[in-house]
């Protein structure tokens, strides 16, 4: 992934990708010192530009850093990195992190970096969508909110997320659903998880996993459709009564799920709805998509 043409915007500049490198004692690689952000452009526009940059800032703010560009600085800069790279449709990836000033647990005097990056991205899980994925059951947990900085788009939560994506994968699955300390369900390894139970949407209480720009702007959907949305604790065994499931991430954006374990679901019509609903969101203007989530 390091060996390709385009443009990288770091710390105030545009470098060529191949020249993007780093000190291997840079305090993020060994202490996961960083918060980043994934966001996707479509036809030109950043999906809730702001409502990322802003996450990004406060998870630095969490990690207990402050990143040394504003909010409207982050955002134009996003914006230069598209049209250095040509792209128009793509996946935007801001990593912010501790340098290499000093190597210790202490990281006080260490300068906070800024990099972003954007690329092509095609759909997660491939081209039929409404066919569905296939999850396994995690044997990783996601941590108490006193145990990780779970609030935070940071580094370090996502360790489990890749041991866990590995476990399924190796056991012909295509992701995992996690379930958190106390076994309820949480999320994915990359999105958040809603199911259909009586006609009704559900989505655990996000106390503990990453409250989803896509899962906020999927219930917004959702109660302009008229529809009911219950955010609430919710057990394994629920999945049973569940008739439809999705996912909802800004990579995995809304796409139908069949199987988690034993359970299976069918994609149905709020399924189909809420994802048609989500695809015309994003190619909307900046000013529709918030007047549209405006209650
Ligand atoms: N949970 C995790 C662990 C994620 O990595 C993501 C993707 N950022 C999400 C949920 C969904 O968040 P969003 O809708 O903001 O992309």
């Amino acid at each position: 992934f390091d060996d390709r043409d385009g443009w990288i915007w770091w710390d105030g500049h545009l470098i060529p990708w191949r020249d993007a490198k780093l000190h291997v004692l840079t305090h993020g690689l060994h202490y996961a010192s960083a918060v980043f952000e994934g966001e996707r452009s479509y036809a030109g526009h950043v999906f809730r530009l702001r409502a990322h940059t802003d996450r990004l800032i406060n998870s630095g703010r969490i990690l207990g850093f402050d990143i040394p560009f504003s909010a409207e600085q982050i955002d134009a800069a996003i914006v230069e990195t598209l049209a250095a790279n040509n792209l128009t449709d793509a996946y935007v990836r801001p990593l912010a992190w501790r340098g290499s000033e000093m190597l210790a647990v202490a990281a006080q005097h260490t300068k906070i970096h800024l990099m972003i990056a954007v690329w092509p991205w095609p759909n997660l899980f491939g081209a039929d969508r409404m066919a569905g994925v296939r999850l396994g059951v995690a044997s990783w947990r996601r941590p108490h909110p006193q145990t990780s900085p779970t609030a935070a788009k940071a580094a370090g939560n996502y360790m489990i997320g890749t041991l866990s994506k590995h476990e399924a994968e190796a056991a012909g699955w295509n992701d995992a659903l996690m379930l958190d300390w106390r076994g309820q369900i949480s999320e994915a390894t990359g999105a958040n998880i809603f199911f259909v139970i009586d006609g009704v949407l559900h989505t655990p209480t996000p106390d503990c996993f990453l409250d989803g720009i896509t899962r906020r702007s999927v219930m917004a959907l959702a109660r302009k459709r008229q529809m009911t949305v219950v955010e609430r604790a919710m057990m394994p065994e629920e999945m049973a009564q569940a008739s439809e499931c999705f996912l909802a991430g800004t990579a995995a954006e809304v796409t139908p799920v069949r199987q988690i374990g034993d359970y299976h679901f069918t994609p149905g019509a709020i399924t189909e709805t809420l994802l048609g609903d989500y695809e015309a969101l994003v190619r909307m203007a900046p000013a529709e998509v918030e007047a549209k989530l405006a209650a």
